[in-house]
């Protein structure tokens, strides 16, 4: 589909074989890109190391995205065995799940702090990680994953859907900030798809249903349909692309009554 042949990428958001960031990275692997692939502490580290033997030559990291300190190191990791970088996948998302079935008025100061940090933020100090590594390479591309509780009311996304409106916002500042460098910054919001995260949500398997009930396509996506549409934006097809939200949902979001 793409020849990113030569081309090297950093996939973050990795817990096990269902993440989207984990269809993601496979997807640019077959099409030629070698990546560096982070785990959020040791109890993810087994995971990923077994889903990683699948990949050619890998760089595997530790990365909890709220530590400074570990996003200088695998950018410095990045940057000593690659040289640069042309792709970011940005999959981190967190809520604790207290604030993901209590009311939304009892959302508490640190949940708020910790889900905007983990879900939005990253994303800006990814970015400032990668940018000297992706100047190297002429420029690059950055994609994260948001979802449609950004704009509308979900039961339960609750502060997950404010953290996905401040990643949304953050995308486009990012991406006007970067786009001169040549670094686009997109993001796809993924239709509802049963991962670890997801299984967090109280109610999800309702949400899933709503989709298949009313969805244009009467269905719910695939992981691997999305990591075709991040493929499109991270390869060259894109490159005309950035500061966009790319719906890959089956059309739900244009539903009304
Ligand atoms: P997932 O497999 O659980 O991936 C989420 C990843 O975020 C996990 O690897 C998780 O690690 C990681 N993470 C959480 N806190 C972190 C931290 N402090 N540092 C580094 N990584 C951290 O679920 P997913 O559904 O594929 O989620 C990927 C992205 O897609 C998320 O942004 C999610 O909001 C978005 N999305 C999902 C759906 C859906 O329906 N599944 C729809 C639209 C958008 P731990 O497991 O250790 O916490």
């Amino acid at each position: 589909m793409a020849d990113l042949s030569g081309k090297t990428g950093l996939v973050v958001g990795v817990a096990n074989k269902r993440s989207i960031a984990w269809a993601i990275a496979q997807a640019l692997q077959a099409n030629g890109a070698r990546l560096a692939v982070t785990y959020q502490g040791e109890r993810l580290a087994e995971n990923v190391r077994e889903l990683a033997e699948g990949l050619t030559d890998p760089l595997l990291l530790p990365l909890d995205v709220t530590d400074d300190g570990q996003i200088a190191h695998v950018f410095g990791e990045i940057d000593r065995v690659f040289g640069g970088l042309d792709f970011v996948v940005h999959g981190a998302a967190f809520a604790p799940r207290e604030e993901l079935s209590a009311p939304f008025v009892q959302t508490t100061r640190e949940g708020f702090r910790l889900s905007l940090d983990v879900s939005a933020y990253s994303l800006i100090a990814l970015a400032r990680g990668a940018l000297p590594l992706m100047e190297k390479r002429g420029g690059g591309s950055i994609v994260t994953l948001t979802y449609l509780g950004s704009q509308r009311v979900f039961q339960n996304y609750n502060v997950m859907g404010v953290a996905k409106a401040a990643l949304e916002s953050c995308v486009r500042y990012l991406a006007a900030d970067l786009g001169p460098k040549n670094i686009r910054v997109n993001a796809i919001s993924a239709g509802p798809i049963k991962t670890l995260a997801a299984s967090g949500i109280s109610g999800f398997s309702g949400i899933l249903q709503h989709y298949r009930d009313r969805a244009p396509l009467r269905r719910t996506v695939e992981t691997a349909e999305v990591a075709e549409a991040a493929l499109f934006l991270l390869g060259p097809a894109g490159r005309a692309i950035t500061a966009e939200v790319l719906m890959v949902d089956g059309g739900y979001h244009a539903t009304g009554m």
